[in-house]
């Protein structure tokens, strides 16, 4: 795939969380590894107005986050260059304000196995992050930490992040993520329902690997 597709691609996947109602104004980014680089959406533009030449263009091993691009990164470039250094299985991450994920992340609820669809985020369920300013090195730890073994986590009193092998696996999830906190917010509202166990999961894991689901990278 060419640096221009990759920049149609991030400006769609965009436009896409808006229309799913999964992200609202200037809130949120996207991230695509692109090399020794990664693309990123740029700080404080609404979706509505982004354009492919506006993404910025990070070098993943820079420290200081230096860019080449009309506009500033967006100020969680750091989360988004550690997740896509630590993980190689990662080529893309979404960030989102979503509103049922964000709900849970206020309360810091961590998601438990309440759906057999867990099993695509990696785990037994999804982590909350340590509240942290957002846009600071403390946060990247954070979430590096809160994302161990998992492809999705919570953030503190601000929001969610998913990342996968391609943009496109990682907008299915950002998807997903928020229709487990929707379903997790209602099921608190009559008691909270029952739990699946590991052993079901992990079954359920093993099963995804042939429904064309996947839980692991497949690319
Ligand atoms: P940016 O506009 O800088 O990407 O920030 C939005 C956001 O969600 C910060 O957490
Ligand atoms: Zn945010």
């Amino acid at each position: 795939m060419t640096q221009d597709q990759v920049r149609a691609n991030i400006v769609t996947a965009c436009k896409r969380l808006d229309a799913e109602g999964l992200n609202r104004g200037s809130s949120g980014n996207i991230s695509v590894r692109d090399g020794d680089n990664m693309l990123i959406t740029p700080s404080g533009v609404g979706y509505d107005v982004l354009e492919p030449q506006m993404m910025a263009r990070v070098d993943l091993a820079d420290d200081a986050g230096g860019y080449d691009g009309p506009l500033k990164p967006s100020s969680e470039w750091r989360f988004h260059r550690d997740l896509l250094r630590h993980r190689p299985d990662f080529n893309a991450v979404v960030h989102t304000h979503a509103p049922f994920s964000t709900i849970l992340a206020i309360a810091r609820r961590p998601i438990p196995a309440i759906h057999y669809m867990m099993a695509a985020f990696g785990g037994t369920d999804i982590r909350v992050a340590d509240y942290a300013t957002y846009g600071t090195p403390e946060l990247s730890v954070h979430v590096i930490t809160a994302m161990e073994g998992r492809n999705g986590c919570l953030l503190a009193n601000h929001g969610m992040i998913v990342a996968g092998p391609d943009l496109t696996r990682a907008m299915w999830l950002a998807g997903e993520l928020e229709a487990l906190a929707h379903q997790y917010y209602h099921a608190l509202a009559i008691g909270g329902g029952h739990i699946l166990t590991d052993a079901q999961i992990a079954d359920t894991a093993k099963s995804f690997e042939s429904y064309g689901i996947r839980s692991e990278d497949p690319s």
